[in-house]
């Protein structure tokens, strides 16, 4: 006899665990994850930032309303803090100033922003080469994220609230019989009425597996990087950096630097590795602007950034299958982006907002505008 819940989630990164969490206190929850532990995939390989200047406007009204809901659970964690402030700084050479100039233009004025002349850049970032920065502009309203926090407090609520988490549960079938869905998993065979696709990279195949419509979703592989800190250069007073072209992004890190290359190249579903000419070209990018005195990284990584078409989540029942929700297409943004997201999923989900009405954690935007149905076939 296979077990019943209220709802199963597929996949336990950020999205997965943020739905189950928010949904745990009013249903039965079952999560299934196909690794031997949740936040494997794109999740656990992210830059980790909140940044108020990136993204569409939805994106944007969804990482606003996600600071208050952010700033809200951490008091909730006894002095723990899931985000801590830390400058950045748009960096442009001089053939790069026009880019500069249309982006201080377009700023958000939530980002806190300010022109940078030549020798303010050189004191922001001394580890910069001389000659390399013609101009930049600071970001004082930038936070870096505490992901393993975010997710041993999603874990933390599905634990008191009985919700269940299956790892090494890979979702390999879906069939709809009368009001239920059969989800046949390598840990059992389990119904519930309602299944939420979260499985980031994946989800354009579970919707497949639904019959769900189709919704043209496209991983794109991003390479990271671990580099050393030059002698003498405490890399933790140091603001991150966004080339303003984003050909790569470097932030310190435990006493290094987290860097990405701004590789943005589609490709399958998959465990994706770093490919080693992308490494050497993040390393001429990072050698070029830095006095790093290192050609090498320390280590080097790669993740998935998963997009629809119009570059906005994706959430929302579908218009075919029955009971089957979206919570996909999060991009480069889904952990800045899941705590609003998550209340508005959880909410459509148990009916306790319409989905052609507005919501608090999207101000000033209609929930349409991240439905399934607006997203060509
Ligand atoms: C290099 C890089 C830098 C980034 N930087 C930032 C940043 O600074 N700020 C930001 O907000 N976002 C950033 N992102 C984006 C962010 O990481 C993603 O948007 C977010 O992690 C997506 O979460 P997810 O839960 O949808 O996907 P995932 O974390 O990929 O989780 C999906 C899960 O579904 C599981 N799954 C798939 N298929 C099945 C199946 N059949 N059965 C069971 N389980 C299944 C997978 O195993 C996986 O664990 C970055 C991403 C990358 C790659």
């Amino acid at each position: 006899m296979s077990e019943l819940y209220d709802i199963i989630v597929i996949g336990a990164g950020i999205c997965g665990l943020a739905v189950a969490s928010a949904l745990a206190p009013d249903a039965r929850v079952l999560v299934l994850e196909r690794e031997p532990q949740p936040g494997y995939h794109a999740t656990g390989r992210a830059s980790a930032v909140m940044q108020f200047n990136e993204g569409t406007a939805a994106v944007r009204a969804l990482t606003r309303a996600s600071l208050d809901l952010l700033t809200e659970a951490g008091r909730e964690l006894d002095g723990q803090t899931l985000m801590s402030p830390r400058a950045l700084v748009r960096l442009a050479r001089l053939d790069q100033l026009d880019q500069l100039h249309s982006f201080f233009r377009e700023a958000s004025p939530q980002a806190l922003c300010r022109w940078l002349d030549t020798e303010e850049v050189m004191l922001w970032i001394p580890m910069l080469r001389p000659g390399y920065g013609a101009a930049g502009v600071l970001e004082s309203e930038v936070r870096e994220l505490d992901v393993a926090l975010m997710q041993s407090h999603h874990l933390a609520r599905l634990q008191a609230h009985g919700a269940r988490l299956c790892c090494g549960g890979e979702v390999t079938a879906m069939a709809r019989q009368g009001d239920t869905w059969q989800v046949t998993s390598e840990a059992g065979v389990f119904r519930a009425a309602v299944v939420v696709n979260a499985a980031g990279a994946w989800a354009g195949q579970i919707g497949a597996m639904a019959s769900a419509r189709p919704i043209g979703l496209t991983p794109r592989r991003r390479t990271s990087l671990a580099v050393a800190a030059p002698p003498g250069i405490n890399a933790q007073s140091l603001p991150m950096v966004w080339d303003i072209d984003e050909c790569f992004f470097i932030m310190p890190e435990k006493g290094r630097f987290k860097a990405t290359t701004g590789e943005d190249m589609p490709c399958l579903p998959c465990d994706a590795r770093p490919p080693p000419l992308e490494i050497a070209k993040g390393m001429d990018r990072l050698t070029a602007a830095f006095d790093l005195t290192v050609d090498q990284p320390d280590a080097a990584w790669a993740g998935l950034r998963t997009f629809a078409v119009d570059e906005t989540p994706v959430c929302g029942f579908d218009p075919q299958a029955a009971g089957f929700f979206w919570l996909a297409g999060q991009g480069g943004t889904g952990l800045q982006t899941a705590p609003a997201l998550s209340q508005i999923a959880a909410d459509l989900i148990l009916g306790r907002v319409r989905a052609g009405a507005g919501h608090a954690a999207l101000p000033g935007l209609p929930l349409a505008c991240l439905a399934p149905e607006r997203l060509p076939v």
